[in-house]
């Protein structure tokens, strides 16, 4: 239901993966820092995301280019004219949108498009129908000075996809790593876009990041690589336990495609947000020929690939999985919300609140619990999370009750909690419990090292 995301955002707060921007000074719109928790969270997927997509692979190498390009970049590629986003204000209570989400929203409830565009929708403010305005394009580039003056000649734009820089670096790249079509070039880091609308949480921001790959391919393979990187990006969300349920392939009708695609896929996820119940978590595009095409004729350069094999020269087309890491963080956090039933101390069934992370991207590893506050057992249980930490990121906590304890860790999706108890210290083992199944196992300290790495790969 709507109010999960509610309970996500609160639970985020409170438990440290995201808080308000500048929050001392009353909160940034739309903007968010990511705590102690959220950092894990997005670091782990952006790992599992690279390993994927770049390190697992052959044909994939990686790339940090700069977020500010030369302004030129931005002139070529169609961003500084197309960039744009339509604009309309509604006239009766002056709040604005983005004209094409207003159409997306109708055409979700209603499933058609609206025949008369905007005259035939209602204000999701206030319920007015038809009283926008006419869309005026209005530009999402966000843009900065470079230099001691602030004239029109030291403008620069912050990127508003890491794209750019992979394009520009195609010829380096390719001659560098030796790699021939197919292949790809993959990078991950921040973009900014000057949104209209920012909003719904970490969805859209103005600043977030993108794992992006350029995957270059003969002309003519490219229609066969975009459905193979359309499965692989599918296929990577469902790995990491993201149920198939909540997700939906959106195909980009032909006159909605952006300037440089042939073909657009999104894979949606049921982010259930007030107005819409889908969201787009990624977009896996054909962008032809366009960038490269584009950047050879206004720098002058050779961007082409000459396949000596065949004596063929050739400007290689582009299939880009572009993701977003907030969103993905979202929705994994909505996915792995889970309120179920745990026993108490006295074996009376409570409410639990778990995220079902997968373990290669829960925040937590391994909490450590000595039973109690004790002189024995709180150093034998500070010394064992202190060797487990040089593998994993550990919890420590000996506050409080024990039940209460495995519940704070359930709530942040901690896969295991090890206690030591007054048995330890005869017996020389420590209890596991299992986050989802909450069953309980002992294990000798001298293997737990071995137990837990067989459980926690990759
Ligand atoms: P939308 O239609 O939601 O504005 P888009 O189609 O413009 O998204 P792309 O240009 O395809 O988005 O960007 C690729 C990915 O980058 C998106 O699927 C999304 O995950 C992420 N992304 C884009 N804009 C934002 C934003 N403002 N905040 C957070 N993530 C974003």
């Amino acid at each position: 239901a709507a109010d999960k995301i509610d309970t996500i955002v609160s639970l985020s707060k409170r438990r440290g993966f995201v808080y308000p921007c500048s929050e001392i000074y009353g909160g940034q719109r739309a903007a968010w820092d990511y705590g102690p928790l959220g950092v894990e969270l997005k670091e782990n997927i952006k790992r599992q995301w690279w390993r994927y997509m770049v390190t697992a692979r052959e044909d994939v190498v990686g790339l940090d280019s700069s977020v500010i390009l030369a302004t030129e970049v931005w002139q070529a590629s169609g961003h500084v004219a197309t960039f744009t986003d339509p604009l309309t204000e509604c006239t009766s209570c002056h709040k604005r949108f983005r004209a094409d989400h207003l159409e997306e929203a109708f055409e979700e409830k209603k499933g058609r498009l609206p025949e008369n565009g905007l005259a035939d929708i209602n204000c999701p403010n206030c319920g007015t129908k038809g009283a926008f305005t006419e869309p005026k394009q209005f530009s999402g580039l966000l843009s900065t000075h470079l230099g001691p003056t602030q004239d029109s000649g030291s403008v620069a734009y912050l990127r508003p996809e890491t794209a750019q820089g992979i394009f520009t670096n195609f010829s380096q790249v390719q001659t560098t790593s030796r790699r021939k079509p197919p292949f790809g070039i993959a990078q991950m880091g921040k973009s900014f876009r000057n949104e209209i609308t920012p909003g719904n949480f970490i969805f859209r921001t103005r600043e977030f990041e993108q794992m992006e790959m350029e995957f270059f391919v003969k002309p003519g393979e490219d229609e066969k690589w975009h459905e193979y990187w359309m499965e692989q990006r599918w296929n990577w969300y469902t790995g990491l336990g993201m149920s198939e349920e909540n997700m939906r392939w959106y195909e980009h009708p032909a006159e909605k495609l952006s300037h440089y695609s042939k073909r657009t896929a999104d894979i949606e996820y049921r982010f259930r947000f007030g107005g819409s119940e889908w969201g787009e978590l990624e977009g896996v595009a054909n962008r032809t020929d366009y960038d490269l095409g584009a950047h050879a004729k206004a720098s002058g350069q050779d961007l082409s690939y000459f396949d000596q094999e065949k004596g063929e020269r050739y400007t290689p087309y582009v299939i880009e999985p572009a993701a977003g890491v907030g969103r993905t963080m979202l929705a994994f956090m909505l996915d792995s919300y889970v309120e179920d039933e745990a026993p108490n101390a006295k074996g009376k069934m409570e409410k639990r609140t778990v995220m079902r992370f997968d373990h290669r991207i829960a925040p937590v590893k391994v909490a450590v619990l000595p039973l109690s506050r004790n002189p024995e057992l709180s150093p034998k249980a500070k010394g064992l999370a202190a060797a487990l930490r040089q593998n994993w990121n550990i919890e420590f906590d000996d506050a409080g009750a024990i039940g209460r304890r495995y519940r704070r860790q359930d709530e942040i999706g901690t896969p295991f909690c090890v206690t030591v108890d007054f048995d330890t210290l005869d017996d020389n083992a420590v209890t596991v419990r299992e986050r989802d199944s909450m069953k309980q196992e002992r294990v000798s300290l001298d293997q737990i090292e071995g137990y837990l790495a067989a459980r926690l790969v990759g």
